[in-house]
């Protein structure tokens, strides 16, 4: 007994939060072989990710109640409605799933969560063990939640906040050149006290409780904002771009053929790539204005977008585009993005999208839509100079055909790429032997299995 390890991972069932946490346990359990990971997630997003560690036999998955009582008939709210059910259930649907994790697997002694499951600081508590956090979202956006205080004495909300819209974000200086504007909209502008807002303000008081927290990240992506956080958390562990840490899950397939696709492209840094991860899209005019905007450019591409959104696309658009445009429902991004036919991304600057993309040395079009999305096109564009924002945020036709031409065809996209490729050699280090991820990885297995 004593020596047997036991961590209890508490997942957050939406977007894509439950895959990079089980991509760490993943990494964790290959190493820890003695130790048990009991992975605490919704039926549903464990069907959606469980393949990633269905493999190793010390990753054991329970199920979770997703707060939506039997005969309840969803009232239309989007996502959000499936997120606030879920906050109600908890903790007792955690509760429930661990006892169960306990049973077979023997007392917790480490608690690993998404940085969203704030509770889980007070289970580690009661238990007595330490907790470990996992940001999903990157450290632009724990540094604003941690200093949502601050923000709101600052700038006021509602109303008052937007009168400021164009303001510097002055009082947070590591976080420039953002603006008011840039911040996630639930810590000034949407409803304050909504179930959203509060679990973000509530989740943002623990992190300083945390053992460590840590990031798909690595050291040199963004260094003020890093540096910050290190004074401010007991342990700042940027481990990595995930997607280049060994050992990797299975590699995705390619159902669709994208990359024998891309293989048969004439010159490399000639296709754009295009998705917008997993909850967002933009609407649907914006939508058609964009696959305007590549037609126009006569760039080839490659688009990852759901079934529901291909009635957007402009008329007659996939005949007159089909011998250099490919629409996929799902394409193997990071495979994809590191494809060296791709030299430029349209997204939304979803975290993990952006550590790809940044990471395989691919500039980017930057159409952010929430959280930390509109911070992170601004740094893009304006800090590490590998992005391209939208105008006013939204994508049209020209601005489309005019941000293609520049990165694909003109000097200016040569030296985006160029800073790309600079990062990408940063986080191919510090993933590498004695580089940092790799030292903060073993920091966190010490911390998982003091003995290690
Ligand atoms: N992704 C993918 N194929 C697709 C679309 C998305 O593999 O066709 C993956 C992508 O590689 C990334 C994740 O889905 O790891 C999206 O995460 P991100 O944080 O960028 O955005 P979110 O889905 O949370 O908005």
């Amino acid at each position: 007994m004593g020596s047997t390890r036991h961590v209890a991972v508490l997942a957050f069932p939406f977007g894509s939060h439950a895959a990079p946490l089980l991509n760490l346990v993943r990494k964790l359990a290959t190493v820890e072989l003695a130790a048990t990971f009991s992975f605490l997630n919704t039926p549903k997003s464990n069907a959606f990710v469980a393949s990633i560690a269905a493999d190793l036999p010390n990753v054991r998955f329970y199920d979770v109640w997703d707060g939506f009582e039997d005969g309840y008939v969803p009232k239309g709210r989007g996502p959000l409605e499936a997120i606030e059910l879920f906050i109600k259930a908890m903790p007792g649907n955690f509760r429930e799933a661990l006892s169960k994790a306990v049973e077979a697997a023997g007392e917790v002694t480490c608690v690993l969560s998404d940085a969203f499951i704030w509770i889980a600081e007070d289970m580690a508590a009661e238990m007595g063990v330490p907790w470990v956090a996992l940001a999903t979202a990157g450290p632009a956006s724990v540094t604003a939640h941690l200093y949502t205080d601050l923000l709101r004495e600052t700038f006021g909300t509602g109303e008052e906040a937007k009168a400021k819209l164009e303001e510097p974000l002055s009082c947070l200086p590591c976080l420039l050149p953002a603006r008011v504007r840039d911040l996630p909209h639930e810590i000034l502008m949407a409803e304050v006290n909504s179930p959203f807002a509060r679990l973000l303000h509530g989740k943002a008081a623990k992190f300083p409780l945390a053992k460590a927290v840590v990031f798909n990240s690595f050291d040199g992506l963004d260094p003020p904002i890093l540096n910050h956080l290190k004074t401010k958390l007991q342990k700042c562990l940027p481990v990595g771009p995930f997607h280049l840490t060994a050992p990797l899950a299975p590699p995705e397939p390619d159902v669709h053929g994208c990359l024998a696709w891309l293989d048969a492209a004439p010159s490399p840094a000639s296709v754009v790539y295009v998705s917008f991860g997993t909850v967002m899209s933009p609407p649907p005019p914006e939508l058609a204005a964009l696959a305007e905007g590549i037609e126009a450019s006569g760039a080839r591409f490659l688009w990852s977008l759901r079934d529901a959104a291909r009635g957007n696309l402009p008329r007659g658009f996939a005949e007159r585009t089909r011998d250099r445009g490919m629409v996929v429902g799902w394409a193997p991004q990071t495979r994809v993005l590191q494809h060296p036919a791709v030299g430029a991304f349209v997204t939304h600057c979803g975290w993990n999208s952006m550590v790809e993309s940044v990471a395989s040395g691919v500039p980017m079009i930057c159409r952010p839509f929430l959280g930390e999305q509109m911070m992170m096109s601004r740094i893009l564009e304006e800090v590490m100079g590998v992005g391209l924002a939208a105008k006013d945020g939204v994508l049209t036709r020209d601005g489309v055909e005019e941000s293609l031409d520049l990165i694909l065809r003109k000097p200016e996209g040569k030296t985006m790429r160029e800073k790309a490729e600079a990062l990408k050699q940063i986080a191919e280090d510090a993933v590498g032997e004695g580089g940092s991820s790799t030292r903060n990885f073993r920091t966190l297995l010490k911390i998982i299995n003091p003995k290690a």
